[in-house]
């Protein structure tokens, strides 16, 4: 009963004295290091590409070498991704976690602790110190590259044991933490005086009541609230969250819309409809899990008519990340270029994940197709053909003249027929695969080809 008394009298605490002393003087110290930050963040903000064209990095995987260097790591790469064409990098949950140097942040204890207390066995995470953080954000935004962070609210996990008065037992939701930010108790989470839970709980943690004043506060309301120190102090721009089947969609919407940037959600769900209906509520984006599904149906059952399915980018583009592989899940195995020529060129903010880019496939290609992503996929989608081996789609272009893709699942060259929105003009493929360079018939048909277990991408020349 002993912290039960202690909420108590921090409560009769701040009501007496609304200006706890220790609480200002942290309050001083955060506006100052806000002010000057926020100058020098807007200054370099001002050049960023914006996020949602362009390409996302997802800068990390499940397990990337402990030892803090992983932020250093970043620093060297991020020259090469701004010249690729990518616009943002996604980096893993930032601040320090249970599993401590081992952590691979999603298990969050301290929010505000970015490696700079020694607490749950280490001082710097396992991606490396504060300043080195900083320090990789300051360099992607001298290159333009937005940094989206990765936002775990759903639970928190290393709370010391307390009785708690709502379960009968006792639970690990005692968080007094190293930087004595957001400190949290049994009322701030399920169950607890408000209610006993919402739409998700997460491997047992203490699962986090965003319906608490204080939560809501501490997460995104006040000058100093996990999401606005995240982008003055630390200089994130946007936001990825973590298991939002969790929690209600206006958790999203309110931190959005108190912190602003742009937002992904992390609904793990095959459905569209469903995704859909959350990017609606959360009005933020949302990774195209219907997509990803419909593509391992695709390449991995070589059956290329799953792509005529139901997926987030075709009801709602602007809301859709789409994605090949992530830290989470890799399926497609066979045909996973043939998967980023489809995402790269169709509708939706496309991410590339790290290890196919720096390490299983083939980099020159992959940059060949952010390319044709930047400058030639643009406007409405029109599929022209598919069968089980095949798919042709075309863009219909907006300020630019659109493309032609055309996938071939089969271990032969394969050529047809189609029509494109150009009237006698000499079209080639982009990738280089093909040699030939036909001219559009007055009535805009013409014949492309595309190799075996490859592509092409046809525009005009
Ligand atoms: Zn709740
Ligand atoms: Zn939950």
């Amino acid at each position: 009963m002993k912290i039960f008394k202690i909420y108590y009298f921090l409560i009769l605490l701040l009501l007496l004295s609304s200006c706890n002393k220790e609480e200002l003087l942290k309050e001083d110290v955060n506006s100052i290091e806000h002010t000057s930050k926020t100058s020098d963040l807007s200054k370099q903000r001002t050049g960023l590409k914006s996020i949602g064209s362009g390409v996302m990095m997802q800068a990390f995987y499940w397990n990337v070498p402990a030892g803090g260097t992983w932020w250093d790591h970043l620093n060297t790469k991020v020259a090469d991704w701004s010249n690729a064409g990518f616009s943002s990098i996604w980096l893993p949950p930032a601040s320090k976690a249970q599993n401590g140097p081992f952590s691979m942040g999603y298990d969050p204890y301290d929010y505000y602790d970015f490696g700079e207390y020694n607490q749950k066995g280490s001082i710097e995470t396992r991606f490396g110190s504060k300043d080195e953080l900083v320090s990789l954000i300051d360099n992607a935004h001298e290159y333009g590259l937005s940094v989206i962070a990765d936002i775990v609210i759903n639970h928190n996990s290393g709370g010391d044991s307390e009785q708690n008065i709502f379960t009968g037992g006792s639970t690990y939701t005692d968080f007094d933490t190293a930087s004595g930010l957001f400190n949290r108790s049994q009322y701030d989470f399920h169950p607890n005086d408000f209610h006993s839970s919402d739409t998700g709980s997460f491997g047992g943690f203490p699962d986090l009541c965003h319906h608490k004043t204080w939560v809501q506060d501490w997460l995104w309301n006040r000058t100093n609230s996990v999401g606005k120190y995240y982008r003055d102090v630390i200089g994130f721009d946007g936001w990825r969250f973590d298991y939002v089947k969790g929690f209600e969609p206006w958790v999203v919407k309110n931190w959005k819309n108190a912190v602003g940037g742009f937002s992904v959600g992390e609904y793990w769900d095959a459905n569209a409809a469903t995704l859909d209906w959350w990017t609606t509520q959360a009005e933020v984006s949302a990774f195209d899990f219907a997509c990803y599904y419909k593509m391992r149906d695709a390449f991995a059952n070589n059956d290329l008519t799953h792509l005529n399915g139901d997926m987030l980018w075709k009801r709602n583009a602007k809301n859709a990340v789409t994605f090949v592989t992530n830290h989470d899940t890799n399926e497609i195995l066979d045909g996973k270029m043939l998967a980023y020529a489809y995402i790269l060129t169709h509708e939706g903010y496309p991410a590339i994940f790290y290890r196919d880019y720096e390490e299983w496939l083939n980099k020159e290609r992959l940059n060949n197709l952010i390319w044709i992503h930047n400058n030639l996929a643009s406007g409405s989608t029109n599929i022209l053909y598919v069968d089980d081996n095949e798919y042709i789609a075309r863009r219909n272009g907006k300020n630019a003249a659109g493309l032609v893709v055309y996938i071939n699942n089969t271990t032969s060259w394969k050529e047809r027929w189609i029509e494109t929105n150009w009237y006698s003009k000499t079209i080639k493929d982009y990738t280089g695969h093909s040699s030939w360079q036909p001219v559009t018939q007055s009535d805009k048909w013409v014949k492309i080809q595309a190799p075996p277990k490859s592509y092409s991408v046809w525009s005009v020349k």
